[in-house]
């Protein structure tokens, strides 16, 4: 579905990706994990067509910067301005206007699609709520309702599970799980290297170059670790 070849990408001159290759499948739940600073919101921001590069990204075989509707993107919390003043059902109406067009659906479907979007995500009490008063995983939360809304088929989140509660762990969860039984494509990112990341089908490891690209189990070595966190580095 997603497949990526040859990704480069520099800022003034220092390469922060170099030549990564990689393809995604449907229905297939993949962790993008690396150090602090390896790359892996460069390597999203660029699928999203956000910075520029050298390479090529395809999607179904065609270039990604045409499907972009196709693609639901979570931000890092940390790189938000929260203080844009808006709210949980504003933000995911934006993404259902953008994907349908003003006029296309009466009033009442478009709140009922809406509404059903944040009922999943359960934020229906706080839809009105500005939203940079709801705590890190309300927040989180509102981002997955947006993404829910949009009907995406490609699910770009850079690292969702910081800082968040295990109300929001657990519902994340089996959101994933509800949109690989429907054949969708997601993609995490992590900086953090732990149990957790038994999870996912497949775990690409990246430092500015793809070091590994297989099942948890083979990726998940010693040598690996060492390899892109430092030799300091231990805890399997
Ligand atoms: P990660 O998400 O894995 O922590 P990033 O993709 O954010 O890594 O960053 C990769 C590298 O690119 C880092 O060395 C970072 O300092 C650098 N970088 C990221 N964004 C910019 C930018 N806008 N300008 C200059 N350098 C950047
Ligand atoms: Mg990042």
């Amino acid at each position: 579905m997603l497949d990526i070849q040859n990704l480069s990408v520099a800022y003034r001159g220092n390469l922060a990706l170099d030549s990564v290759s990689l393809a995604l499948g449907a229905g297939e739940w993949v962790g993008l994990i690396g150090p602090n600073g390896a790359g892996k919101s460069t390597l999203i921001k660029a699928v999203l067509g956000l910075l520029s590069y050298q390479g090529q990204v395809l999607w179904k075989g065609k270039p990604i910067s045409r499907q972009r509707q196709k693609i639901a993107y979570v931000p890092q919390r940390s790189q938000i301005d929260w203080d844009f003043p808006v709210t949980p059902w504003s933000v995911v109406k934006m993404a259902l206007v953008r994907r349908l067009g003003w006029g296309r659906l009466s009033n009442s479907k478009l709140d009922w699609i809406l509404k059903d979007a944040l009922e999943r995500m359960d934020l229906v009490p706080l839809r009105h709520c500005p939203i940079n008063e709801l705590s890190g995983g309300q927040q989180q939360r509102v981002f997955l309702a947006r993404a829910i809304a949009q009907q995406a088929d490609l699910f770009l989140l850079d690292e969702p599970f910081n800082g968040i509660d295990r109300q929001t762990e657990s519902m994340m969860i089996s959101f994933f799980q509800e949109l690989k039984t429907s054949g969708k494509t997601i993609l995490v990112c992590s900086h953090e290297w732990g149990n957790a990341l038994k999870r996912y089908d497949r775990l690409l490891l990246l430092n500015r170059r793809l070091l590994a690209n297989d099942t948890p189990q083979v990726v998940m070595t010693l040598d690996n670790i060492q390899q892109a966190y430092g030799a300091g580095f231990s805890a399997l």
